[in-house]
């Protein structure tokens, strides 16, 4: 906890006052242009590795970066993706992957989540993922068919589809290698 505190004390004296113009923007303007769904491993800095601002993404991080399809009823994942799309206006959502990921790794090798059972229930929502993935244990293949099974989740929302049928809002789905520091885009090709 220490090395926090010394970093809140290093962000007020050194950080701040750079960005102090910023920060009085932002008091009261709240307008980000894109939603960046990524996973909670901690490896995984949004912000670093797209050379972002405050103020630039609004950000969603679950475990294994998983975005379940829409279901009617409040979660906070629908709520988040429906204030950043509805509310904020988003012009694009990228879910990003990352190298290297547990929830991807415990997926791919069958691990026993015995002892873990909130993470395999939520984990859940990619089977489908690993369903498509053609062999077992290639973590790679899983997370680049996850990523790419969560912009279809992302699509079923609501909120999402609107945009999309107004052409307000472009899906991306994106893979960190972090020994790297690459950004691999998987939806690239069909943007051009
Ligand atoms: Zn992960």
């Amino acid at each position: 906890m220490q090395d926090l505190t010394d970093g809140v004390a290093r962000f007020q004296r050194d950080v701040f006052p750079a960005k102090a113009e910023l920060f009085a923007h932002l008091a009261t303007h709240h307008a980000p242009h894109t939603l960046f769904i990524g996973c909670s491993d901690a490896r995984v800095v949004p912000e670093l590795i797209t050379g972002t601002e405050p103020g630039d993404l609004f950000v969603i991080r679950t475990a294994g970066n998983l975005v379940p399809a829409y279901a009617p009823g409040a979660d906070g994942i629908t709520a988040s993706v429906e204030y950043a799309v509805a509310a904020l206006g988003v012009r694009d959502i990228v879910v990003c992957g990352h190298s290297a990921c547990g929830a991807m790794t415990a997926l791919a090798e069958d691990h026993d989540l015995g002892g873990a059972p909130a993470v395999a229930t939520w984990l859940r929502h990619a089977h489908t993922s690993v369903a498509r993935t053609a062999a077992d244990g290639d973590v790679p293949a899983l997370v680049r068919q996850n990523v790419l099974a969560q912009l279809t989740n992302l699509a079923t929302h609501p909120s999402v589809a609107r945009a999309l049928a107004q052409g307000k809002v472009t899906l991306h789905g994106w893979v960190f290698d972090i020994p790297t520091g690459r950004v691999q885009d998987l939806t690239a090709p069909l943007a051009a």
